[in-house]
């Protein structure tokens, strides 16, 4: 039986912190993942008025000695790491040592647990307050049981959905974790209504197909394409929908990595780049896709929730992905129909380069949506001759010269990968360390707060804080560098707020302005590798020049310059 321990701070600060208890589906999830990491094969959940009232699951897992039954409401008290270096290597669902912390601190809680072996206890909390350990009746395994969730926090209450939505969240969660786990069994009973329920399968190389069947109906499932990539440690198994049975909405599709159900746009564009020819308007693959990589190849400790995940390499990845799909969709048609199951083949030809897999110098997936030609400004090869000011970056090219405005070329680049980000209804976020408060005037709060959702659309969470303040939980991705990020968001909250402003005018304004503050600010010197990066990012842009129209390159060509000194035989003007 592993041991719970409280981990140092010097560790737990470095995990991205944040809030894991959002809904009843988000704790759902934690208490599944827990049960799974103990080794669970069944794991049973019931709610109650859709789970705002009762949520308990139980499982038949390790279960807890009293000591650690104890223990395992503090924060930071896991037994699934001990030093930071082990994160590289996790292989268990949870390591914050939070789940169980927050929920103890905004419901009535009661968890009951046994070891195999040992005794059976019970603890409860209420509202945060522990009460101590008592004896239980029970097999062994562990029943944890959340009552009354946000009973202490009314406001967060405000922000669950209808009872309906709810459930469809908690439901999305149990098919989610049945999907990446056929070989546990799992049921959900709502109201005393059994809604979901997927037995054990055996594990046979068959079992993600069985397992499918169940969760989508064997109509469904049946009519998907398998398709496998398995070389060098990395092993790619998907289940897709034939082009000529797409569903409505983007709803079936799913991503595991290492089991772990993530997000990730790269995986998203891959999977629509490889159906381009094939998708007409609003109309969506399904997919199932299972990827192995080896766990240094991406990073998932960027989320509390940790569905989103970083790839060292976008690029291998995405090719990978559109590859596997793409080679799935050729024999389905070359078949005209279903394909067989999956059997182990070669890698498409185009994947099987002499490019390393996850190539930490390989570019990231903007490139894929390069214009086809280069514009006519552009002309390599650039030889680098340095920076004035640290502003401008200026170079050679075929005997003429060439200056950059760096804060300029990177606002575009920002701008550009932002907008299309937003338009494809998936800015890529990343949540803070610590929620970050902003004071404003009640009314201006109140405001704000009914602007979340086209807040949400840019990239920002934002939470109620008081009446004179709001919290905002996450920020685009692409503020890794800035600084001054509550100056930024104020400004964003005034022009938001601003009910003169056309919705379109504000948020190409917001979008404006955050790729401004986002952009290498003026004076940040470059290398010459990441000077050379830039012009030949800005040459994909659609214009050179800032959002706010300031030009981000001039060139004096060859002719020109020879024309300045009235060299002889320069063409004169
Ligand atoms: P984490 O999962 O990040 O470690 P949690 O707060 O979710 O943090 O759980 C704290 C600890 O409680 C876990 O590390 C684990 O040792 C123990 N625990 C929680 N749920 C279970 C369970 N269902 N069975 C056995 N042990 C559990
Ligand atoms: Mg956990």
């Amino acid at each position: 039986m592993p041991k719970i321990s409280v981990l140092p701070a010097d560790v737990y600060s470095r995990i991205a912190a944040g809030e894991v208890v959002e809904n009843p589906a988000s704790v759902v999830k934690e208490l599944i993942e827990n049960s799974l990491d103990a080794q669970a094969a069944a794991v049973s959940v019931e709610i109650e008025g859709a789970g705002k009232t009762v949520i308990r699951v139980n499982d038949d897992g390790c279960g807890m000695e009293r000591e650690d039954l104890e223990l395992c409401l503090k924060r930071h008290a896991t037994s699934k790491i001990s030093a930071f270096e082990d994160l590289e290597s996790l292989a268990s669902y949870g390591f914050r040592g939070e789940a169980l912390f927050a929920l103890a601190g905004v419901s009535r809680m009661s968890i009951k647990s046994r070891a195999r072996g040992g005794e059976g206890w019970r603890v409860a909390a209420d509202g945060g307050e522990i009460i101590a350990a008592s004896p239980a009746a029970m097999a062994p395994g562990t029943t944890v049981e959340i009552k009354d969730m946000f009973f202490n926090t009314p406001a967060r209450l405000k922000f669950l959905k209808s009872d309906a939505a709810e459930k469809s969240r908690i439901s999305a969660v149990l098919e989610e974790s049945s999907l990446a786990n056929p070989e546990v069994g799992f049921s959900l009973k709502s109201d005393g209504r059994q809604t979901l329920h997927f037995p054990a399968i055996k594990e046979s190389p068959r079992a993600l197909e069985e397992r499918l069947s169940a969760v989508l109906g064997s109509g469904t499932a049946g009519g998907l394409v398998p398709g496998l990539v398995d070389r060098q440690g990395v092993r790619i198994s998907i289940f897709v929908s034939p082009p000529e049975r797409l569903a409505g909405s983007r709803r079936f599709q799913w991503w595991f990595v290492n089991r772990r159900p993530v997000d990730a746009r790269v995986l998203q564009q891959a999977l629509y780049h490889a159906f381009s020819e094939f998708r007409g308007r609003d109309k969506h693959p399904v997919i199932a896709a299972f990827l192995d990589l080896p766990p240094e190849s991406f990073d998932v400790n960027v989320h509390p929730a940790k569905r989103e995940i970083r790839f060292k390499s976008e690029r291998d990845v995405f090719d990978l992905v559109s590859g596997t799909v793409k080679s799935a969709l050729a024999r389905s048609t070359a078949i005209g129909g279903p394909a067989p199951a999956a059997s182990a083949e070669p890698a498409p030809a185009y994947y099987a380069s002499a490019q390393p897999f996850f190539d930490l110098a390989s570019k990231p997936s903007e490139s894929f949506f390069r214009r086809p030609q280069s514009p006519r400004w552009f002309s390599p090869p650039y030889r680098y001759l340095g920076q004035i000011e640290k502003s401008y970056l200026v170079f050679e090219s075929g005997g003429g010269l060439t200056v950059m405005d760096q804060h300029a070329a990177q606002e575009r680049l920002l701008f550009e990968k932002y907008a299309a980000e937003i338009s494809a209804g998936g800015v890529s976020t990343q949540r803070l360390m610590l929620p970050l408060p902003i004071e404003l005037p009640a009314s201006k709060a109140q405001e704000i707060l009914s602007l979340q959702d086209r807040l949400g659309d840019l990239g920002f969470e934002i939470a109620p804080f008081g009446r004179t303040a709001v919290h905002v939980l996450s920020v685009p991705a692409l503020f890794e560098k800035a600084d001054d990020l509550k100056d930024m968001i104020g400004r964003l909250l005034d022009f938001m707020g601003d009910p003169k402003d056309a919705v379109r005018q504000s948020r190409r304004e917001a979008v404006e302005m955050i790729a401004c503050k986002a952009a290498v600010k003026a004076h940040d010197s470059l290398s010459e590798k990441e000077a050379l990066r830039l012009l030949d990012d800005l040459k994909d842009c659609l214009e050179p020049a800032c959002p706010h129209g300031r030009p981000a390159i001039w060139a004096l060509g060859r002719d020109e310059l020879a024309r300045r000194f009235s060299r002889p035989g320069a063409v004169p003007i």
